[in-house]
């Protein structure tokens, strides 16, 4: 359950000592041919939603801003009108991309102007094993035949395909079964058992949240794979990029400190450059600190919440608290841990000499 290159550690560290927004995340559209049940988009559709135009703008400056790594997404961004010369445009400023797409906009045609474009991967959500039970989780009949059409003629212009579950209680009993067909497929596959709330605060999606027993599951499944989640945290570091090494433009131009955090924008790219708010808006120095506070305030907790990786922006959501960690954060560490410790091999019997 790997997904592809990230960047390295040095490059990352470097990243975060001199604030330079290593990737960002380009929301292009709200709007979207499915439905899914837990979908973190605003419930409006896009107001005046950033053109071509706009985001080579917005392209630009985050090649001077040091951008290396880009990932469009959506809702749907390939419902975008100028979603390839968006992508044509990260590809000429010699930056990477990633696209996240629902798969069933992706006819040959579109696969093999992908392809042209060499991105670092492109990445689908599958959302069950069983079509029920994917078409249930996006509200719409067809969805996982058309997912795997897409992931198909992707396959078939050899595009980097990587696949993901957002694990919830719809379709937790199903992830060996996923699994298979994600390792059937060779591709690689992430698994992610956090919903958030709507970006607008909106608590709905929560509904879905994958259940205790599901989660205990889930960290076993993990644990067997070696593969359970960490943090390497030491004092006077940083919890993650927020402020720092990451950055988000929603459709309609607003600029946000990282992926997750909707609590303060820095600003809107109609009203300023992108280049200017980053270098300039309070909000992203106060993000930053955020993340020192953060990492000192786990590392205290000791134990599992130091070992755990911990979202600020969604602990935010949670209790209006960036800081310190959450009872749902908490009951994950806890679940995680106590999966690593059921995992982890007894020490060696004693000999006897007998
Ligand atoms: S606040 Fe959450 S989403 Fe944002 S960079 Fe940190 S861990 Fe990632």
């Amino acid at each position: 359950m790997t997904g592809a290159a990230r960047p390295s550690a040095r490059l990352l560290e470097s990243a975060l000592r001199r604030a330079q927004p290593l990737s960002a995340l380009l929301e292009l559209t709200y709007a979207c041919n499915w439905r899914c049940v837990f979908c973190y988009n605003p419930r409006h559709h896009d107001g005046r939603r950033l053109d071509g135009a706009e985001w080579s703008a917005v392209i630009a400056d985050l090649r001077e801003l040091g951008t290396l790594n880009v990932t469009l997404t959506g809702g749907e961004p390939l419902a975008h009108p100028d979603a390839f010369s968006v992508m044509e445009d990260v590809r000429r400023r010699a930056m990477t991309f990633r696209l996240f797409t629902n798969g069933s906009l992706v006819t040959e045609e579109v696969a093999a102007r992908l392809a042209a474009l060499r991105p670092v991967a492109v990445e689908l959500s599958l959302h069950g094993a069983r079509p029920e039970t994917h078409d249930l989780t996006t509200a719409t009949p067809g969805s996982f035949d058309a997912l795997w059409r897409g992931v198909a003629a992707l396959k078939r212009h050899q595009v980097p395909v990587v696949l993901k579950t957002p694990l919830s209680r719809l379709n937790e009993r199903e992830l060996e079964e996923m699994t298979t067909l994600a390792e059937r497929e060779g591709v690689p596959y992430n698994v992610d058992a956090t919903l958030t709330h709507r970006d607008d605060g909106d608590p709905g999606p929560l509904q879905f949240s994958v259940t205790r027993e599901g989660l205990g599951r889930f960290y076993a499944f993990l644990a067997g794979r070696n593969a359970l989640p960490r943090s390497h945290r030491t004092p006077g570091g940083v919890n993650c990029g927020l402020g720092r090494a990451t950055l988000a433009v929603d459709p309609e131009g607003n600029v946000y400190p990282c992926p997750q955090w909707r609590k303060s924008s820095l600003g809107n790219v109609r009203d300023a450059r992108l280049a200017d708010l980053w270098r300039g808006s309070p909000v992203r120095g106060e993000a930053a600190d955020v993340a020192v506070r953060a990492n000192d305030a786990l590392l205290a907790g000791g134990g599992p919440m130091a070992r755990f990786p911990f979202c600020p922006a969604v602990a935010f959501e949670r209790t209006g608290d960036a800081v310190h960690a959450d009872p749902l954060h908490v009951a994950q560490a806890e679940a995680a841990e106590q999966a690593r410790l059921a995992a982890a091999p007894g020490p060696a019997p004693l000999e006897t000499g007998a």
